[in-house]
């Protein structure tokens, strides 16, 4: 790191000092960002790589409900503002007990960066709570959202600040969320995405990450002259974007051979094939159940429990061509991104956000093998998120094949800035500094427009 990068983090440090996964994110950028300021007289002076890293505002409230048993609990909600410059605040809601102030930070702060790439005008926000769905009641999932909504919805609006889901947050919980949001305000409006299709929905929206990050993996593979057809693929998760992931793939003749959950994950050699993909589909998004049934259900699949006393995560140690990591951040560290390298894995695209630890990015670098990034690879999502925003803006529905030709496009688009900013001398592209470059520039020439506010 130089010394100019080393000292720009220690004055993010001393701010920030309880947010390890803020301050990775951060230094991720600032690395690649910081080199190309010192080239960039326009840019100079305006700090504003240090206003990015700090949130316009952040809301931070209490959430009271009452379980099925009639016992009061208590969870913590959060709104983090992070950057309006190209936008309204736009990002997920996460619901998951590991959730805190820093995450979100690191996550809004992705967002802005993601956002910028997409092309559309999008700020970047996120927010959440350590509220956990799992193993609650339809109901209860009901009654938190409502007190989560109850005080979220006086801080966000259709041209203010526009959530969607995340971890923990999927059709049913946005639905619930959106009914409180319009019985408080009255008002039908276009103020959180990932709608039903028959409520301001866009076509394409829950399959728009996974399908995105495909798109992504295919336009890198496109450089080599290659395609997915044949491409054997680790995925991990089994939530929204691993299972659209997987569908994506299985249209391109690629072979996903894993998914995982929490507690462990199924490797199925034969590839999952259209009819177990709907077993996953039902399993996770109707049932709520566990992975590990999938190999119940399945012969010849194999399910392994996850051990924590592993130092690494044994679904990255098999055999394949490209590798999906879908599931959460930090999940592929040093010795998986070594493993994945041996078992000749060459292409990764990032569902996840920021999955890989940066020892792992550091060797995707070093074998110069094609890295997608989670805010280049990912912003399939945030995309047709965007798209949703603007039918809901017009009133009008766009066709599944319209939306479907606008994120192909809008990838093909993200991997050309990346492309644009990340090419180095000998025609390596460093996708990862090319997608923050390219999505900072952006950002920061809006930013310089508007003055110091
Ligand atoms: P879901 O909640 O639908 O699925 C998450 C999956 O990851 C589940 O299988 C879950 O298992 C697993 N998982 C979550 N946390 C952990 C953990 N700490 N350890 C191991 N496994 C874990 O979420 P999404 O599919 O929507 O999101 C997955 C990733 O993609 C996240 O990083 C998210 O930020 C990112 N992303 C999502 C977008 C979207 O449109 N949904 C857009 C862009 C990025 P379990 O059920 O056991 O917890």
């Amino acid at each position: 790191m130089s010394d100019t990068v080393q000292a720009f983090m220690e004055g993010i440090r001393a701010k920030n000092p309880a947010e390890p996964e803020f301050l990775q994110a951060v230094e991720e950028v600032a690395a690649s960002v910081i080199p190309y300021l010192e080239k960039a007289p326009r840019f100079q002076k305006a700090r504003l790589l240090e206003r990015m890293c700090e949130p316009e505002r952040v809301v931070m409230f209490r959430v009271p409900w009452v379980d099925d048993r009639g016992e009061v609990q208590v969870n913590r909600g959060f709104r983090v503002e992070m950057n309006s410059a190209i936008g309204p605040y736009k990002g997920g809601l996460r619901f998951h007990p590991s959730v805190n102030l820093g995450m979100l930070k690191f996550l809004a702060f992705e967002q802005v960066f993601k956002n910028a790439l997409t092309t559309l005008p999008i700020g970047g926000g996120k927010g959440g709570s350590d509220f956990d769905p799992k193993g609650k009641s339809d109901h209860e999932v009901m009654r938190f959202c409502q007190s989560f909504m109850t005080e979220l919805f006086r801080h966000i609006g259709a041209n203010t600040d526009v959530p969607a889901g995340d971890i923990g947050v999927g059709a049913r919980e946005i639905g619930y969320l959106f009914g409180q949001y319009k019985r408080l305000r009255n008002e039908f409006a276009g103020v959180l995405t990932g709608k039903g299709m028959d409520w301001g929905g866009s076509c394409l929206r829950p399959e728009a990450t996974g399908y995105g990050v495909v798109y992504f993996a295919q336009e890198m593979l496109a450089t080599q002259r290659e395609t997915l057809k044949g491409k054997r693929c680790l995925v991990s998760g089994s939530g929204n974007v691993a299972q659209y992931t997987v569908e994506k793939l299985n249209q391109l003749g690629a072979a996903a051979v894993t998914l995982s959950d929490s507690s462990g994950y199924v490797y199925d050699e034969a590839g999952i094939d259209g009819e177990k993909l709907a077993f996953v589909k039902e399993l996770k998004n109707v049932r709520r159940g566990r992975i590990k049934e999938y190999a119940d259900a399945f012969k010849g699949a194999v399910y392994t429990p996850a051990d924590p006393k592993l130092d690494h995560n044994p679904l990255w140690n098999h055999k394949a061509q490209c590798a999906f990591p879908s599931a959460t951040q930090n999940e592929i560290n040093a010795k998986d991104a070594a493993g994945l390298l041996e078992n000749g894995v060459y292409v990764v695209s990032e569902g996840a956000n920021m999955p890989s630890t940066p020892e792992a990015t550091e060797q995707y670098l070093d074998a110069r093998i094609l890295y997608g990034p989670g805010k280049a690879a990912n912003a399939g999502g945030v995309a047709v998120s965007g798209l949703e925003m603007a039918q809901n803006r017009i009133g009008l529905m766009w066709s599944c094949d319209d939306v479907e030709h606008r994120l192909q496009g809008i990838m093909k688009a993200i991997h050309g800035q990346c492309v644009q900013f990340g090419r180095e001398s000998g025609g390596f592209v460093n996708y990862a500094a090319g997608a923050n470059i390219a999505a900072f520039v952006k950002v920061a020439d809006a930013m310089l427009a508007q003055g110091v506010v």
